[in-house]
């Protein structure tokens, strides 16, 4: 049976209290808190950019809105210190991408590129990713002129005061769009339908602030630079009679939805349209007894570090309880 201690063994065979799933804010939180606990957890990071654990912010410059840090930090030294508290209080990290997993019955399966680990409870922190438009000059303008986050650097000196566009129609596009009004010069919507897919009330308060400008038909094609390498402009071009044509812009946000990683769990815990996982509202509780998920994986609302690392640590702290009722 599983002590809320250490690994339990059978027949010689481990089976560890609880395997955390990913190394961004919500992993390594919920990884300090279940190693406090003593519950050896196990951390499988992820090897999914190129071996560089700490997941969406090691993407990132500074992080100015992480309580604590009242000059900011850069996301990557944000993500080595949780990473050192993790390994600090005895989390076991291992480099490696979760292959496979099986949570159909107890004791789960977690299969990585290098090993099978048995466990008592699963912590699922896998993270989203925010889709990309894959534009010819999207790698050397990212950071330095196209963001996916209008709340992480509207608000950057590369920004302020500026002309911006933000493309997609949706929730989230209109969304950024008026964020970025609180510091842009103006802002341009760049949409590709006739018409917005936000709800009727985002609509309206795009569409009736005299700082956004909302272009239909209009695909994104490139950017744009200037002789000094920065970025001046996009290429667009028009859906209906292809006609392209170049507006001036110092910022590209991109609004185009995000797609949660949790493919491993397709069929085996309930997720929603979209591919989130499901938890029951106010909990870390998936579908599945012992299996939890924290962060931007079961989270297309708030989407932010703090948010993140705070689920990660609810998650911890029910699965000790979870380890501890079922001992
Ligand atoms: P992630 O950070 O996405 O981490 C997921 C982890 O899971 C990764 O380590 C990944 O490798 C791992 N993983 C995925 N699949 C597997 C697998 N099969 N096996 C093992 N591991 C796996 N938020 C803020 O609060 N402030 C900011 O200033 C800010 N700036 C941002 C800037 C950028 C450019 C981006 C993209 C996001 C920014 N955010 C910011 C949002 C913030 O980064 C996320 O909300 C946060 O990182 C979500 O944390 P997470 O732990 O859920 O997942």
């Amino acid at each position: 049976s599983a002590s809320a201690n250490s690994p339990s063994s059978s027949s010689g065979e481990i089976i560890e209290n609880v395997v955390i799933i990913g190394s961004g804010p919500a992993g390594y939180t919920a990884a300090i808190y279940a190693a406090r606990a003593n519950l050896k957890p196990v951390v499988f990071e992820g090897y999914q950019m190129g071996g560089v654990p700490g997941g969406q912010l090691m993407t990132t410059t500074e992080v100015e809105n992480f309580p604590g840090f009242p000059e900011g930090i850069t996301g990557p030294d944000l993500m080595e210190r949780m990473r050192k508290q993790a390994e600090r209080w005895g989390a076991e990290l291992y480099p490696e991408d979760v292959e496979s997993l099986s949570v159909k019955t107890a004791p789960f399966t977690v299969q990585s590129s290098e090993r099978k680990v048995k466990c008592h409870s699963i912590i699922y922190a896998t993270g989203a990713t925010a889709k990309r438009l894959r534009l010819p000059r999207e790698e050397e303008f990212w950071s330095r002129g196209i963001s996916a986050c209008a709340i992480c650097d509207g608000a950057s000196p590369l920004f302020k005061g500026q002309v911006l566009a933000v493309v997609g129609g949706g929730d989230t596009a209109t969304e950024e769009a008026l964020y970025l009004t609180k510091y842009a010069r103006h802002v341009h919507l760049l949409v590709r339908r006739d018409q917005l897919r936000a709800s009727k009330a985002m609509q309206d308060r795009v569409i009736n602030n005299p700082n956004i400008t909302v272009h239909y038909n209009t695909e994104t094609v490139d950017v744009l630079s200037n002789t000094k390498g920065q970025m001046s402009g996009i290429l667009l071009r028009r859906v209906d009679t292809g006609e392209e044509t170049e507006l001036e812009a110092k910022g590209l946000f991109y609004g185009i939805g995000h797609s949660p990683n949790s493919q491993l769990l397709e069929g085996q815990v309930e997720l929603d349209s979209s591919g989130y996982v499901l938890v029951r509202e106010g909990t870390s509780n998936t579908s599945v007894e012992g299996v939890f998920a924290a962060g931007d994986v079961q989270d297309h609302e708030w989407r932010q570090a703090v948010t993140a690392a705070g689920s990660g640590c609810m998650a911890a702290l029910s699965a000790e309880r979870y380890l501890t009722s079922n001992n």
